[in-house]
């Protein structure tokens, strides 16, 4: 019988302590019901407390041990924890023209993992890093190792078929099996099996939960689907997957890196590609003139810059979210947690600072197009000292992944045409296993080996009806802020931003984007996109100025922080002598 293999059950109602009655029913591992049940218990009886406590404590207000706090308690800046484990920086600038087996452009989880695979395998490997290594989303992600991707299967099982779905399921169990492998060989990085359970708050949400839940029973994943029969409790249904995992992302990296090295490999910093060329072999063409030549090359930079192979632009859409680390009982989180409705949020646990806190996550929007970011920090705030009870935030930080047009990252060859240039990307904020599981698919591709993935990942695969609509709202989208924010009668500032702050002004014919230092003295930029010329707007929490229409972001100086875009903003002067 195959492992994955579980029972049936019939809807049923389970009466407990408090009187309340919980529905459990559907797919419930195979000699499990029993030790669920107590569990289940609990997590209502939490849930009722949290409640009780904002009704006591009002809105965004918290009573914590005398002190009476409000979400004000944000730190000034916002800096990721897990970047703080960076051992080993100032890996240096290409200088001059190198040649390898295999050049990795990006130096996140999905290109040190492929460069350590190849370089395990015995390829000659070089890490180009337009910035710093892992400073990229995977040094600011939450590092949830999980086949749960929200609500995922239902979706791809319509989309794809059974036989794809369920190896979608197995590439992610087979990351995290990898992961596991790597901590017990040395890889110390917090490495923990969890539970993961996404939860609804809402009765379409616990719909929609039904329909995932009826989905893994399809594919043989093995959840356990809850329901919470009363109206009163907050959370109405929730779908758990056992035996998940949590780490720490940039202490992995660390050991990647050190790795990668004892391999033979080398790791450049502060080496931004610019353009790659297929020939005989590839050429690709770095900001500083230095040329790297590669038998093959694997663009692993978050989004592909080599606009006319694939449009990647096109095909991917941008997200940013938001984390805080938050000190309050960690025992309130004993799964990884995420909901599908109501706020969203994503918890975990993590050691931070020598303690267990607790990480919050949330408040995803299209980057450019919220008008504070500022409030997104204070929403999660609020929520953790509502629901969590939190007495402190230590940490703050925000980062963006992108989605493909099916949900399904695009890991394989750049275009059907490409021989020897290959990309991972599109991985809709589960680039933790799907990073990994992108290495052993691509080094497989590399070395000519079949691979059962190989055509799920596709990035020539076709994605149906769904998909072609989803391009055509968001090219119409796209299209929309690229020519809004340059009409002549569009909204902006007249005057110039306070000092620290940023603002998009009319100048003349057209927009710049003003940076107000804090000695006074303004840095005065183009307002379009290096890269397909949007307007950018103003992120006040990060202080950057970001594109709405491909994500593109760049710090007050003007220089890239995240692409596509791979060229500075340009300067631009002022011309009312503001
Ligand atoms: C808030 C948030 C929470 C998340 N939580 C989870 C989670 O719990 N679990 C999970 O599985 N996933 C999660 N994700 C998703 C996951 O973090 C990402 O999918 C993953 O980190 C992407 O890895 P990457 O290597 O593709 O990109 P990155 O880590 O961004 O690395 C790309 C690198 O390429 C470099 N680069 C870019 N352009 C160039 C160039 N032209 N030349 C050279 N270098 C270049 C960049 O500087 C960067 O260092 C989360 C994402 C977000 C935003």
């Amino acid at each position: 019988m195959p492992s994955w293999w579980f029972q049936l059950l019939s809807w049923r109602s389970l009466q407990v302590e408090n009187g309340r009655s919980i529905r459990k029913t559907a797919f419930i591992l195979q000699g499990q019901e029993e030790s669920a049940r107590p569990d289940l218990i609990e997590r209502v009886s939490f849930r009722t407390k949290a409640v009780t406590e904002v009704k006591k404590s009002g809105y965004g207000k918290h009573i914590s041990g005398g002190i009476r706090m409000d979400t004000s308690g944000l730190p000034q800046s916002t800096e990721s924890y897990w970047l703080q484990a960076r051992e080993k920086t100032g890996f240096p600038p290409l200088k001059e023209d190198i040649y390898a087996d295999t050049a990795v452009i990006g130096g996140g989880l999905a290109g040190m993992m492929s460069a350590y695979e190849l370089s395990r395998r015995g390829r000659d490997v070089v890490v180009l890093e337009a910035r710093t290594l892992f400073e990229g989303t995977s040094g600011k992600t939450t590092a949830k190792l999980s086949s749960q991707h929200g609500l995922h299967y239902a979706k791809m099982l319509k989309m794809h078929g059974r036989k794809k779905a369920r190896l979608y399921f197995e590439a992610q169990e087979e990351a995290i099996a990898a992961v596991e492998r790597l901590a017990e060989a040395g890889a110390s990085c917090d490495f923990e099996r969890k539970e993961a359970c996404i939860y609804a708050e809402t009765y379409e949400g616990k719909r929609e939960l039904e329909k995932e839940a009826r989905a893994y029973h399809a594919l043989g994943i093995p959840g356990i689907y809850e329901e919470v029969d009363s109206p009163s409790e907050r959370v109405k249904a929730k779908l758990r997957l056992p035996d998940q995992a949590q780490f720490h992302p940039v202490r992995l990296m660390n050991w990647l890196a050190a790795e990668i090295e004892k391999n033979g490999g080398r790791l450049y910093e502060q080496t931004r590609v610019v353009k790659t060329k297929e020939g005989e072999a590839v050429r690709i063409d770095t900001e500083s003139g230095a040329v790297v030549t590669a038998d093959n090359c694997i663009t692993a930079s978050h989004i592909p810059f080599q606009d006319t192979a694939g449009m990647y632009f096109s095909r991917l859409e941008p997200e940013r979210s938001y984390s805080i680390a938050v000190e309050a009982d960690p025992s309130q989180v004993q799964q990884m947690l995420l909901g599908i409705d109501g706020e969203k949020v994503s918890l975990r646990t993590a050691w931070v600072d020598g303690r267990e806190m607790i990480l919050v996550g949330g408040q995803s929007h299209k980057p450019g197009t919220v008008a504070s970011t500022e409030t997104c920090y204070e929403a999660l705030a609020r929520y953790a000292y509502r629901e969590l009870g939190a007495s402190r935030i230590h940490w703050r930080w925000s980062a963006q992944d992108f989605t493909s047009l099916d949900d399904v990252p695009y890991i394989g060859r750049l275009t059907r045409w490409h021989k020897h240039t290959y990309t991972a990307c599109g991985f809709k904020k589960w680039g933790m296993t799907g990073g990994i599981a992108a290495a052993f698919l691509l080094a497989d591709l590399i070395e000519g080996r079949e691979n059962r993935m190989k055509p799920v990942f596709d990035p020539a695969r076709s994605s149906g009806p769904a998909a072609a609509g989803r391009l055509a709202k968001k090219l119409s989208g796209d299209g929309g802020w690229m020519f809004r924010s340059h009409l002549p009668d569009t909204p902006l500032t007249e005057e110039l931003p306070e000092p620290g702050s940023g603002a998009v002004v009319r100048s003349g014919a057209g927009l710049a984007a003003v940076y107000r230092r804090e000695d006074g003295g303004i840095n005065s930029l183009s307002g379009a996109c290096s890269h397909l010329y949007c307007g950018v707007t103003w992120n006040e929490a990060e202080k950057s100025w970001d594109c709405p229409c491909h994500g593109s972001r760049f710090n007050v100086e003007g220089e890239v922080l995240e692409g596509p875009a791979v060229k500075p903003l340009a300067k631009m002067k002022l011309d009312d002598g503001k």
